[in-house]
């Protein structure tokens, strides 16, 4: 199309083009850097459980500290992780630097952590992650992986090998930002998930009459299949309540904290904590 549209467009298109590619071939060579730097570091997000009013986890969120550009969101620099062959390294970063730090908080506290789809292209995921455990003593009951949907549109043995002995370890799997992939429903009868999360796109739009369909599907599917849920991006006490009168009791989002750094841990467990037993309105669920 560029050509029929002159030779003008089709240089200024060229010249867009090499500027984009530039810039990415330097995000990724600052990126290789970023890891031999230390500039790599988590952020942990809490999810709490409505009902007892306590922290009962938290997230890791990784971020990038980069010396000109300041904090770069995972957003942006995970894609090209896993294009140019840097997320399996960085992945095992992830999961080494959250067990260490988890070890040392109260013992109720899960750890959970995402885990790329490229991850799994690696043979020895489940005996890394088995090490990682080890080298950490982690409890590995207090573990939860986060996979998201787009792992399994291939669904090849390997995965679900790879899944299976995983869960055979003691760690929970979680599939994440649940609805917004291909033909969810068919992934959970052919892999025991212990949880799913109910993608933060649902939630922040609960009061429009589909969305609160889905998210009431979800729960009751959850239900029968006799899998944990969670809702993520609750933003308002009006969405936390709404998802109660679904049933949905474990929750993640702004309301209740943003993703913090490690240090700020200990406070946030008690300032969440402390929130969620004096909102009088956030009633617990009647069996
Ligand atoms: P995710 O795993 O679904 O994580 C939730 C994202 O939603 C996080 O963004 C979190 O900061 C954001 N969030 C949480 N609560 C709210 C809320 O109430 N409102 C809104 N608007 N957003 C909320 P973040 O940290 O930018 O991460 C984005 C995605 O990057 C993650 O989505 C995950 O897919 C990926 N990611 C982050 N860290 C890692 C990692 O260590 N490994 C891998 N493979 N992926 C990661
Ligand atoms: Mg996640
Ligand atoms: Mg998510
Ligand atoms: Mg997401």
């Amino acid at each position: 199309r560029a050509k029929v549209e002159g030779r003008g467009t089709y240089r200024f298109f060229e010249a867009e083009m090499d500027a984009r590619l530039q810039a990415r071939r330097a995000l990724e060579l600052d990126l290789r850097a970023a890891i031999e730097n230390d500039e790599l570091e988590l952020f942990y997000q809490p999810f709490v459980d409505t009902v007892r009013r306590v922290v009962s986890g938290f997230e890791a969120l990784l971020r990038w500290r980069h010396p000109e550009r300041g904090l770069v969101s995972p957003g942006e620099f995970i894609p090209v992780a896993e294009e140019s062959g840097l997320m399996a390294r960085m992945g095992l970063w992830v999961l080494e630097t959250a067990c260490r730090q988890a070890v040392n908080w109260p013992a109720d506290l899960k750890i959970s952590v995402n885990l790329s789809p490229v991850q799994f292209r690696s043979r020895t995921l489940a005996a890394d992650v088995r090490d990682v455990l080890n080298k950490t003593g982690l409890d590995p009951r207090r573990l939860q992986l986060e996979v998201t949907e787009s792992l399994l549109l291939q669904e090849t043995e390997i995965v679900l090998r790879t899944l299976k002995a995983l869960r055979d370890l003691g760690i929970a799997i979680s599939m994440d930002d649940f609805g917004t992939g291909y033909s969810s429903l068919g992934y959970l009868s052919r892999f025991p998930f212990d949880k799913i999360k109910i993608d933060q796109s649902f939630v922040r739009s609960i009061e429009a009459r589909e969305n609160l369909a889905i998210i009431r599907a979800v729960i009751g599917l959850s239900r029968a299949m006799d899998i944990a849920v969670i809702a993520e991006g609750v933003e308002t006490l009006e969405q936390c309540h709404r998802l109660q009168d679904e049933g949905c009791s474990e929750m993640q989002g702004y309301y209740f904290s943003r993703p913090e750094p490690e240090e700020e841990l200990a406070r946030l467990i008690i300032d969440v904590g402390l929130r969620l037993s004096a909102e009088r309105s956030i009633l617990p669920i009647s069996a």
